[in-house]
C-alpha cells in the first residue's frame, strides 16, 4: 500500500514537473538528497515522511515553545514517535521549560531533563523569541538569552556536542508599522499576531537589544555550535548577516520562513553573499503540520514551497511569489552549493542527524 502510493505520487509529480521545473534543475531537485532542517511535525502520521521522501526530503522537527513542561512533553511525544519509526528521515531538537526559572535548582533540573533528552536521540536544543518578548523575572524585567543563569546549559549542551537553535528576536520588520514592512509574509503573521509585532510594544526590549543578547551568548561560548533560526533575526540584510559570520565562526543560520527576504535585497549582493558563506547556511522552510490540520492542503502548500525556494537557488528564471510584490530573478546556483546549502551543512552543524 506504501508502495503503491509513492508511485502515485512519483507519477504525478512527473507530470508536474513537466509544467513546474526547467529541465535540468528539475532532474536534480529529485536525484539530490535534501533536509528541511527547520520543521515543526506535530502527528504520527506517516504520509508526511512518505511524502517528503518522494520529494527526496528529511525533516529536522523542532520542538519549540518552552512556557511549561506540558507543552514541551506534547511537542516532544510525537517527535519520538516519528524520530523511532524513521529515524533516517526525521531528527528532532527539543527545548527546555522556563517555569521556575530564578528559582534554586532550576538549571540543575533542565540539565538532568536535556541529558534523558539527548540519551533518548535529541540533536540539539531550540531556544525561542519568548525569551526575550514574552518572560519576565522576580524584578518585572524581560528575561534575555545572555542572561548568566543560562550559561551552565548552555556549557552543558557544548559539552555535549549538540546544537543550539536560537529564534531571538524577530524579523526586523516587527518593529515597523504594516504598511512599511518589505515582505508579505510578515504583513501576515503581524496582523494575525499582534502580541508578537514589537510597533506596538514599544515598551518591550528593542531588535538591537535581542539581536546584541544573542550575540553575546556566541561571544561567550566559542565553543557552542550556534544556528540562528529565520536568518537569525537579520534578514534583512546580507551585509548585518555577514558581519555576524565573520566575528562568531561558531555561528551558522536556517532560512526557515526568510528566503523572501533574500528575494527583495540587491540579486548580485544576495547572490555573492551565498557563494561566499556556502558553509553556513541551511535550507529550511518552518513548515508546520498538526494532526487535524488537512493533510492535503498542508501538502500541496509544502510542495509549493519546495518548488519555488528550489527554483529560486537553483535557476536564474523570472519567478513570482505570494511573499513578495514583484517579480524577482532566480540565484542560478552551483550544485555544489546547492549540496552544501540543501543537505551538507545540516550535517555538519547537527552532526548527530539521523543516526
Ligand atoms: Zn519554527
Amino acid at each position: 500500500m506504501r508502495i503503491f502510493r509513492v508511485l502515485v505520487i512519483r507519477y504525478y509529480l512527473v507530470f508536474f514537473v513537466l509544467i513546474s521545473c526547467t529541465g535540468n534543475s528539475s532532474h536534480l531537485y529529485y536525484e539530490m538528497p535534501k533536509i528541511d532542517a527547520h520543521v515543526h511535525i506535530r502527528t504520527d502520521q506517516s504520509d508526511i515522511i512518505e511524502f517528503a521522501e518522494a520529494e527526496g526530503f528529511n525533516f529536522l522537527s523542532i520542538s519549540t515553545k518552552s512556557s511549561s513542561q506540558a507543552v514541551i512533553d506534547e511537542q516532544m511525544h510525537y517527535a519520538r514517535i516519528m524520530n523511532e519509526k524513521y529515524p533516517e528521515r526525521l531528527s528532532y531538537i527539543t527545548t527546555f521549560s522556563m517555569e521556575n526559572f530564578e528559582q534554586p535548582g532550576w538549571g540543575e533540573e533542565v540539565i538532568r531533563r536535556l541529558n534523558i533528552d539527548f540519551e533518548e536521540g535529541a540533536i540539539g536544543v531550540k531556544v525561542w523569541k519568548d525569551i526575550g518578548m514574552t518572560f519576565r523575572d522576580s524584578l518585572d524585567d524581560f528575561i534575555l538569552i545572555d542572561d548568566p543563569l543560562f550559561d551552565p546549559i548552555f556549557d552543558f549542551i557544548a559539552s555535549k556536542d549538540r546544537t543550539v537553535v536560537a529564534h531571538i528576536g524577530e524579523p526586523k520588520n516587527c518593529w515597523l508599522p504594516i504598511d512599511s514592512m518589505t515582505v508579505n509574509g510578515d504583513r501576515n503573521y503581524f496582523r494575525e499576531h499582534p502580541q508578537y509585532h514589537m510597533y506596538l510594544h514599544p515598551d518591550y526590549p528593542s531588535y538591537e537589544e535581542l539581536v546584541a543578547s544573542r550575540d553575546n551568548l556566541l561571544a561567550r561560548h566559542p565553543d557552542l555550535r550556534l544556528v540562528g533560526a529565520h536568518l537569525g533575526s537579520l534578514e534583512w540584510s546580507v551585509d548585518e548577516l555577514a558581519k555576524r559570520l565573520d566575528l562568531y565562526p561558531n555561528f551558522a543560520v536556517d532560512m526557515a520562513e526568510r528566503v523572501s527576504h533574500f528575494q527583495v535585497q540587491d540579486r548580485e549582493k544576495v547572490r555573492n553573499f551565498i557563494i561566499k558563506y556556502q558553509d553556513r547556511l541551511i535550507y529550511a522552510t518552518d513548515f508546520v503540520l498538526n494532526s487535524d490540520d488537512n493533510f492535503e492542503e498542508r501538502k500541496s502548500y509544502l510542495e509549493k514551497v519546495w518548488k519555488l525556494e528550489w527554483n529560486y537557488f537553483a535557476t536564474d528564471d523570472t519567478l513570482n511569489s505570494a511573499s513578495v510584490n514583484r517579480s524577482f530573478r532566480g540565484l542560478g546556483l552551483d550544485e555544489d552549493i546547492l549540496k552544501k546549502l540543501y543537505f551538507n551543512n545540516a550535517i555538519q552543524w547537527y552532526p548527530n542527524i539521523f543516526n
